[in-house]
């Protein structure tokens, strides 16, 4: 099946004790054995089934059903929030001692955990500029456990090349995990370019309504752990926390998406509310509707600022000079380029802030990924804290305006930049 159709009906079982036709939200934590046989099966792993409420539940099985399909997946696992589900992917096969390569162009809660958090629990962060792919190679030694990559990275929008760098990667024997949370499947499927694990925000553009929190992990099943044993051994020696069990041996191509809800979910415990993953799956039934819109809107947004007087320069990948447009003519479906558009005004800081106060449709949240146009000025927010010459570095001028682009009409939006920008 396509890709809009898939998101309405992948995963989707009526519920046979009650015919509702949609899947409810299971809001009870303990699940019924039939047996003390099944009980036992269920905690072996021997039987996948419902236990307790933090390791799974039917409203958050379907959505990890859907999106295993959307993406191409053989399984996945639905978290808290995106942080949970980039710590979790990343700490089911990295420990204390080990490190992995990863692009520089991350969001800013991801780029903290890697070079600050991780480095507290003896994991090291290795980053590179990703335009060169060899730069992954040459960062890694033979404590290197992966790659990583955030597939449509803000502010600067330079797209990260996946299948070349999934190249480098099958060539030296690690997997490539991407964060896929601002092109979403609806752009853009990764696996399908040779990334192994794909993880996601899902309170951005999945749930799309700014309405409530979520992660996901998405696994292609495809990374062959056993290939190289001694560099894995977390996903290859036997596992003293379930009775020493051997993942690859016992679940195959499963084996990293069951370990990290057997061992990351349940000892750390950042599971997904089941009200969150309802919301996430009516979400999922209109993304590629939303995606669309977004798209077509943003792409006459950008259009419209790089013609602006005021505005010195606009950040669009389909204004790009540098490969980024033929990079998303590449990866992405359709010609599309995403909803985030950049802005550098005429005016520094002072022209950036005005703007933003003046904007009246538009709303001033640090977020992304809702139906509505938002706007923020980075230079005084989410990136005061980093000194001028960095900021500068990672494309962030005195001037610049992140905008992320609604599904209202294209008309009204840039009506309300329009009458913003006479401000200055
Ligand atoms: C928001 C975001 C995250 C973090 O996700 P939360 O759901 O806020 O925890 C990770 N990566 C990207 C690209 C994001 O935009």
């Amino acid at each position: 099946m396509h890709f809009e159709t898939k998101s309405i009906h992948s995963g989707q079982k009526y519920d046979p004790s009650t015919g509702s036709a949609i899947t409810p939200i299971h809001q009870n934590v303990s699940f019924q054995f039939e047996s003390a046989a099944q009980a036992a099966d269920r905690f072996s792993l021997d039987e996948f089934g419902q236990i307790y409420a933090r390791m799974g539940n039917p409203t958050v099985d379907q959505f990890e059903a859907r999106m295993a399909e959307l993406d191409g997946g053989v399984g996945a696992l639905g978290l808290a929030s995106g942080m949970t589900a980039i710590a979790y992917a990343i700490m089911n096969i990295c420990k204390a001692g080990d490190n992995f390569v990863t692009s520089r162009n991350l969001y800013g809660g991801v780029s903290n955990l890697f070079m600050n958090i991780f480095k507290d629990y003896g994991i090291e962060a290795r980053f590179v500029d990703h335009n060169n792919p060899e730069n992954f190679k040459n960062a890694m030694d033979d404590k290197t456990k992966l790659f990583f990559g955030e597939v449509l990275p803000n502010p600067r929008l330079n797209i990260f090349p996946i299948e070349e760098v999934s190249k480098v990667a099958k060539e030296v024997g690690v997997p490539l995990i991407v964060d896929n949370t601002c092109a979403t499947p609806a752009l853009c499927r990764p696996i399908e370019l040779g990334a192994d694990i794909v993880v996601y925000s899902a309170t951005k553009y999945l749930g799309g309504h700014a309405n409530a929190m979520a992660g996901m992990v998405v696994d292609s099943g495809n990374f062959d752990w056993s290939k190289n044993p001694d560099r894995f051994p977390m996903m290859t020696q036997p596992d003293p926390s379930l009775h020493g069990i051997e993942w690859i041996k016992k679940f195959g191509k499963l084996a990293y998406i069951v370990k990290l809800r057997a061992t990351m979910l349940r000892d750390f415990g950042g599971c997904l509310a089941p009200m969150n993953a309802y919301l996430m799956n009516q979400g999922l039934e209109t993304l590629s509707l939303r995606m669309e819109k977004h798209c077509k809107n943003a792409k006459k947004v950008a259009e419209f600022l790089q013609n602006h007087p005021k505005v010195e320069n606009t950040v669009y990948p389909s204004l790009a000079t540098d490969g980024t447009k033929e990079l998303a003519e590449k990866q992405f479906d359709n010609g599309y380029y995403g909803a985030m558009v950049g802005m550098d005004v005429k005016g520094g800081t002072e022209a950036g802030k005005k703007v933003v106060e003046s904007l009246k449709m538009f709303y001033h949240v640090a977020h992304i990924g809702d139906v509505r146009s938002m706007a923020i000025h980075p230079a005084s927010t989410t990136h005061s804290q980093i000194p001028a010459k960095e900021r500068e570095k990672a494309g962030i001028t005195d001037g610049y305006v992140r905008l992320c682009i609604g599904i209202e009409h294209a008309d009204d939006i840039i009506a309300d930049l329009s009458q913003a920008l006479d401000k200055i």
